[in-house]
């Protein structure tokens, strides 16, 4: 008799031989499919305004689906945070008269049950990446649930936080890579495209790319965006607002209509140039 196999640590998340890819469903959008999602908006909820003028142009340019903080995860406690349920509601509403579903933050455990009455994807945080009780209470709500990689963790870790989720219930489950803290400091992040090459062989779930929060800087996004998509990411992120100079958080790494346009355009040629479409 042989030594036993070891037990898979993430039975789950990873791929069994020959396992297709999972295709998550949020309303009539597909992640891990031939097409080449694109998420748009600001980074928080701010006004009813902000959010149905952004809205439309999201889906103007071809995203079809809306982002949007209620609760952020702000480094001071003096910041704004977030509109909380109010802003839930206008990026519901902001999303109703567009067209498109949502997806938003979820920050507390005790938040969850509010959050998936009303979201139709629930995202957990790179801060919160393994707030475990929060990943379980997220795995259970019966939404998709975005996990964004948190800026410390190893793929291997991102993948174990996966599994949490999985195996509190949730079978549609997101990755999202949103760049890594290294030594290089030009950027904000480190945007480690190899776990977007990765984790499309290892798992069978779709893995989407958030080049905002890597670049932090307006000018980076769209070419992180061009990257992601060239890599296989079967999504974009993109925080985009219709003023970023008035926006409450991260105007710096924000696009403003014309540059989301642009980035929108030139993303759906490198998804064409892979047999995809955006
Ligand atoms: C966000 O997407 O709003 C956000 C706070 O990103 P991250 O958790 O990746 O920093
Ligand atoms: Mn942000």
């Amino acid at each position: 008799m042989g030594a036993p196999e070891p037990r898979k640590t993430t039975p789950l998340v990873s791929r069994e031989p020959g396992q297709p890819n999972t295709i998550v469903t949020v309303g009539d959008v597909c992640f891990g499919g031939t097409k080449v999602v694109l998420i748009g908006g600001p980074c928080a909820v701010e006004d009813k305004d902000q959010m149905a003028r952004t809205a439309d142009q999201v889906a103007f340019v071809g995203g079809t689906m809306l982002r949007g903080g209620a609760w952020k995860p702000r480094t001071s406690p003096y910041d704004f945070q977030g509109l909380g349920a109010a802003g839930l509601d206008l990026l519901a509403e902001a999303g109703r008269a567009a067209g498109l579903p949502i997806v938003t933050e979820v920050l507390d455990p005790r938040d969850v049950a509010l959050v998936a009455g009303t979201a139709d994807m629930l995202q957990i945080g790179s801060r919160s990446v393994q707030n475990f009780p929060l990943l379980r209470e997220v795995g259970a709500c019966g939404k998709p649930v975005l996990l964004k990689r948190g800026m410390m963790t190893t793929v291997s870790e991102w993948l174990s936080s996966a599994e949490y989720v999985l195996a509190a219930g949730s079978k549609e489950l997101v990755f999202c890579e949103r760049g890594i803290r290294t030594f290089e400091s030009a950027l904000r992040n480190t945007l480690d495209i190899g776990s977007v090459a990765v984790l499309k062989e290892i798992t069978h779930l779709p893995v989407i790319v958030d080049p905002s929060h890597a670049a932090g800087d307006a000018r980076y996004v769209t070419a992180l965006a061009r990257a992601a998509v060239a890599a296989g990411a079967d999504g974009l992120l993109v925080e985009t607002h219709c003023s970023p100079d008035k926006a409450l958080s991260d105007g710096v790494q924000t696009l403003d209509p014309t540059q989301f346009a642009a980035l929108a355009e030139s993303c759906r040629a490198v998804a064409r140039a892979l047999g995809r479409d955006l």
